[in-house]
């Protein structure tokens, strides 16, 4: 099959090899159906930046199904198929997975091979799980999880029987989910959140409550820095990781005369809008001059967003929030405000910056469409402990 990343400049592009994700599935007995659109190299929010196609959300098909992984959630929520793979460098799988009314699972960063992912940014970058239920995403993480000596950041953690833990799980229990702590990330509730979304979560926490948690509120005091720090950082390593795309190793070749015209019009004729804005902000923000000023500051920021993550999670077994500010808006809606687009993120990229797993499962309802839009809950836990995730997830669904 093709492997195009929605791009132009590998449009024709047929991969010698299957990803580890890949290969795993089709070891334990999975059948492959298809490739799914995204947003280019998995740069945008609503898979509207694909070079193809563009993918209706099956809710209602004037909308956007999210993005950048925004045709793998829209497969699952259209019961094309039963589970399906996507990338999370700042919540491609979350907020497409809160869009589309399915579960969409994050990992820790290292659980999932990369070997095969193309890369965007690479300290960020994870293959996500969508499925309709929790359990079903739960099967296809393990399928997927497990160190790969081909990816050096993969960890060699012990891989839980993420797929079986829910046979022996008992929830007619009238508090299943007695004494877990749960804190709601004041910050996620703020201005700028769509009062349905409040609401939703705000019925979501009630509900844990209902089932035994103990919730109480937490602060992350540097989360507002997170979206402008992911941007410079994934910006600038993908201005790196893009580099490769040179007309000569891979992909799509446009003949010249010299050398560097060659790069030129490959890359000039073969990458979007999108792509070549973040490569010029990527290269921009790494360049001598402006590297402390923006980089670095940017690692700092990281640092910060990862301590408030510990603090918290210190003190609890889990933390909420919505997974993104509002349910999903028109095809067409925010293409030619990329700063509008940048700001939906808001929710997901912090999770992304401190490698924590994180799981979007559907929390309720708002106006819109023909039958409502769904609204997605997001849950963060410690690193490597997917597991409480997908099982407080599967007692909340
Ligand atoms: N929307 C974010 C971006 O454009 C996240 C994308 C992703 O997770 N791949 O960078």
């Amino acid at each position: 099959m093709p492997s195009t990343a929605a791009s132009r400049i590998l449009e024709h592009y047929r991969p010698p090899f299957d990803a580890t994700a890949v290969k795993k599935i089709k070891e334990m007995g999975g059948i492959v159906v298809g490739k799914t659109n995204m947003d280019e190299f998995g740069m945008g929010s609503t898979t509207e930046a694909s070079a193809f196609q563009v993918t209706a959300n099956p809710w209602d098909l004037t909308r956007v199904p999210g993005g950048s992984s925004g045709g793998s959630a829209a497969a699952v929520a259209a019961r094309q198929c039963m589970v399906s793979l996507g990338s999370d460098t700042g919540g491609s799988v979350r907020q497409p997975a809160s869009f589309c009314g399915v579960v969409g699972l994050k990992p820790t960063y290292g659980r999932v091979s990369r070997f095969g992912l193309m890369a965007y940014a690479s300290s960020l970058d994870v293959i996500g799980c969508f499925g309709s239920t929790v359990a079903d995403a739960g099967m296809l993480l393990h399928a997927v999880s497990g160190y790969d000596r081909f990816d050096s950041t993969s960890s060699k953690q012990d891989v839980p029987e993420f797929d079986t833990q829910f046979l022996s799980m008992d929830s007619f229990e009238s508090k299943p989910l007695k004494g877990v702590r749960v804190g709601l990330i004041r910050e996620t509730l703020e201005e700028g959140v769509d009062s349905g979304v409040r609401s939703a979560t705000q019925e979501a926490a009630s509900h844990l409550e209902a089932l035994g948690c103990v919730v109480t509120e937490v602060s992350l005091p540097s989360f507002s820095l997170g979206l402008p720090a992911y941007y410079v950082i994934a910006s600038s390593e993908s201005s790196s990781n893009l580099s490769r795309y040179d007309g000569v190793r891979y992909g799509n070749q446009v003949m010249a005369d010299e050398l560097n015209k060659l790069y030129e019009c490959s890359r000039g004729q073969g990458f979007g809008g999108e792509v070549k804005m973040r490569i010029l902000m990527g290269t921009y923000a790494l360049s001598a001059g402006y590297y402390d000023a923006y980089y670095k500051r940017a690692q700092q920021v990281r640092t910060l967003i990862r301590k408030d993550f510990k603090a918290a999670l210190d003190h609890n077994d889990i933390l909420i929030s919505p997974a993104a500010p509002s349910a999903a808006y028109k095809i067409g809606e925010k293409k030619d405000d990329p700063l509008a687009m940048y700001a939906g993120d808001i929710m997901t990229v912090n999770v992304n910056l401190a490698g924590l797993p994180a799981i979007v499962l559907p929390c309720g309802l708002v106006e819109g469409g023909p039958s409502g839009l769904p609204v997605g809950l997001q849950m963060i836990g410690a690193a490597f402990d997917e597991e409480k995730l997908l099982k407080v997830g599967h007692i909340f669904e």
